[in-house]
């Protein structure tokens, strides 16, 4: 089976940030996969000799007014069944909301190796922001920064265990 790690998570958390971080631009394949506007996008990565496929998902959302959101859910359902690990990215900074409990249920579903993400942690201090997300029940927490890439080698340690 391909080596796919998916992107997913709630709007705004920071998946597409995560995203550009792991794909190496240079061999970027963008493949937009439907027609409508919000889909999934695919890149290569690399860490440690191993290659991979990282799928970015728009953010899964429930009960909103938005005419895509059904055709975005189903987008997510379809990056999750291809994944062979899919990262689950919550909001540090926010911190734990009612659609990461949602959105919990429909991975554990999934039974896929599912790796809580919390992004936004910039700083090495802001690591307590974390624990609330243990209460997600789906194990470990990796606290990392999408922006300047603070965790995120750990995080690829644990990933490419997987491939
Ligand atoms: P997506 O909707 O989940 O794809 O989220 P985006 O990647 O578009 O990011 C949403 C917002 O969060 C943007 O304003 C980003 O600049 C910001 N953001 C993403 N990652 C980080 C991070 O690690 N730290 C901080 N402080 N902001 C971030
Ligand atoms: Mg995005």
């Amino acid at each position: 089976m391909a080596n796919i790690v998916a992107i997913t998570g709630r709007p705004n958390v920071g998946k597409s940030t995560l995203f550009n971080r792991l794909i190496e631009e240079r061999k970027a394949i963008m493949d937009n996969i439907s027609g409508v506007t919000r889909d999934r996008h695919y890149g290569q990565a690399e860490w440690c000799g191993k290659s991979f496929t990282v799928i970015d998902t728009g953010g899964y959302v429930h009960g909103s007014d938005d005419v895509f959101e059904e055709a975005i859910r189903e987008q997510v359902e379809l990056a999750i069944q291809e994944a062979s690990v899919v990262l689950f990215l919550v909001d540090a900074q926010e911190g734990l909301t009612g659609l990461d409990e949602e959105f919990a249920n429909v991975l554990r579903k999934s039974k896929k190796p599912v790796y809580v993400v919390a992004n936004k942690v910039d700083t090495p201090n802001k690591v307590d922001y974390i624990g609330e997300f243990y209460a997600l029940g789906l194990g470990e927490v990796f606290g990392i920064s999408s922006q300047n890439g603070l965790g995120t080698g750990d995080l690829l340690d644990k990933i490419i265990i997987h491939f």
